[in-house]
């Protein structure tokens, strides 16, 4: 690597919610910048006005900031090399396209949508090798190079819109490093005369990228592999502005796979297995329809940051679980893979349980109790504390301690009938008086001491260690589930203990 100071920047379009793919580049831009001691800037790239959805910038900037992604240059953080959302930079741009055309880089064309149209069809019906506008074709369409100056002048002093497009050499290779993939050969007959300006004065993505590439010193362009076929335009470009010696690196990103089959991850495949594909909920504006997100479902932000570090890069060893400090440490091109990455929503889940193994009782006491709030349960932070160690191996998810655990805050309404049926029969409800009476003895209530008084009571009777507690956890709990018996009641204490064995014995048939 180069020892030019390193300057990395995502530049998403606010077209709609950023894709999990989109974080991933976000969050790879973020650790190369942090592993090399450089900048990562936040650039809105909005220049196509058709595409703009409001409330997708805030969005893009939440979710990053959710995931612990920040920014040293951006919209919100300023920096030397603003504006940073292109559409406050439109005055900006004509210049460079201007510069293009002078030197001969780029050209007018003046065909209009019905002209491309019936070159298209023309081409195809010819079945014609090259299709695109380009060296093979120009000439038979509507621009500087084919008409002559007179004619130019007329169209130009009519008002007669333009775009302005790249001037791509004809048949010729243009071989170009990317970090990851190596060495990557383009024959410029396969490209198009990307337009790089636009009739409503606005230029083209192609332009204004590189344009503020070049502006803002980026150092390293680290972007999806979408975007690989447009390095060699890009290179191009660079070259013909006399930027070939700043020109930044580039490294195109594996694509995010879908779980089975061929292609790209979508939200269809999220829709269809159940799993979101976005980091926070998003509101369609339009539609009103919800979208679901990685937060909304639960998911901690450092196991979705772990879990997307992981797709597509590794670190040469078997470890899985990295925090945000350590993939800064470790985070490097030469792990990341060339082919794409597969995305396994039942592995996602895993990594949000690691996660919420490695909080403590009392961090999960806390979100848990936000999440009873919600439901309209009101417990004491001590109890809950009491309660998460018992149930949170057996969960990913911290709202899903609910199931696990329901039974603590509400008395049982019902009795599982199968349970009932095995374990209910003639002489329990004699048996469970008699548990009561022993439990009510207990001077203390502690897990210990009931358990081991309940034992002793049971062997010294040889009731049987099944008969006695099993019927005892389906009056207790409801169903044959849960955690220990004796350290249930310890949480749920002496009082209800006895009320939910008496109204056991009263209902149970
Ligand atoms: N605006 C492009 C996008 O939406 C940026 C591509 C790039 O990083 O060059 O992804």
């Amino acid at each position: 690597m180069s020892n030019r100071e390193v300057r990395v920047r995502f530049a998403p379009s606010p077209t709609g919610p950023l894709h999990m793919g989109g974080v991933r580049t976000a969050l790879f831009n973020y650790l190369f910048a942090k592993r090399h001691g450089g900048k990562f800037i936040l650039r809105i790239e909005d220049t196509d006005q058709t595409r703009f959805v409001p409330g997708a910038e805030e969005y893009i900037m939440e979710s990053l900031a959710w995931c612990g992604i920040s920014f040293d240059e951006g919209i919100r953080e300023g920096g030397a090399f603003g504006p940073y959302r292109q559409s406050d930079r439109k005055s900006l741009y004509k210049q460079y396209s201007d510069q293009l055309v002078e030197s001969g880089a780029a050209y007018m064309a003046f065909d209009t949508p019905e002209e491309l149209e019936t070159m298209r069809t023309k081409l195809e019906t010819e079945n014609a090798a090259i299709r695109q506008y380009n060296a093979g074709t120009r000439m038979g369409m509507r621009n500087s190079l084919s008409l002559s100056e007179a004619e130019v002048k007329t169209l130009l002093a009519a008002g007669t819109p333009y775009v302005v497009r790249f001037k791509l050499p004809n048949n010729e290779d243009i071989v170009i490093n990317d970090i990851i993939r190596g060495e990557v050969t383009f024959n410029s007959l396969q490209l198009d005369d990307k337009v790089l300006f636009k009739s409503d004065g606005m230029p083209t993505y192609h332009l204004a990228n590189v344009v503020d590439d070049y502006l803002m010193k980026i150092s390293h362009v680290i972007r999806g592999e979408e975007w690989l076929p447009s390095m060699p335009l890009h290179v191009l470009l660079y070259r013909a502005f006399g930027w070939e010696a700043v020109m930044p690196e580039f490294a195109h990103l594996p694509l995010l796979l879908k779980p089975v089959g061929k292609g790209k991850l979508s939200k269809r495949d999220g829709d269809k297995m159940g799993f979101p594909v976005f980091p926070m909920q998003w509101k369609d504006p339009e539609t009103g329809e919800f979208s679901r997100g990685y937060r909304e479902d639960g998911y901690f932000a450092e196991a979705f940051v772990n879990l997307l570090a992981l797709l597509g890069w590794n670190s040469g060893t078997e470890q899985e679980i990295f925090t945000m400090q350590a993939l800064t440490e470790l985070f490097g091109f030469d792990r990341v893979s060339k082919s794409g990455a597969r995305f396994d929503p039942e592995k996602a889940k895993w990594f949000n349980h690691q996660y919420l193994q490695l909080k403590t009782d009392a961090e999960l006491a806390s979100l848990y109790q936000k999440f009873l709030q919600q439901k309209g349960i009101k417990v004491e932070e001590s109890v809950l504390v009491k309660i998460v160690p018992h149930v949170k191996q057996r969960v990913n998810f911290v709202h899903e301690m609910w199931e696990q655990s329901a039974f603590f805050f509400v008395a049982p309404e019902s009795y599982d009938e199968k349970s009932a049926k095995k374990n209910w029969k003639e002489q329990t409800p004699e048996l469970m008086t008699k548990l009561a009476e022993v439990l009510e003895a207990c001077t203390e209530f502690t897990a210990n001491v009931t358990e081991t008084t309940v034992k002793a009571w049971i062997e010294a009777n040889q009731h049987g260690m099944g008969a006695v507690m099993n019927a005892f956890r389906l009056a207790i709990v409801g169903a044959p589930q849960g955690p220990h018996m004796f350290d249930i009641i310890e949480v749920l204490g002496k009082t209800e203990t006895l009320k939910r064995l008496k109204k056991a014995i009263e209902t149970i048939k």
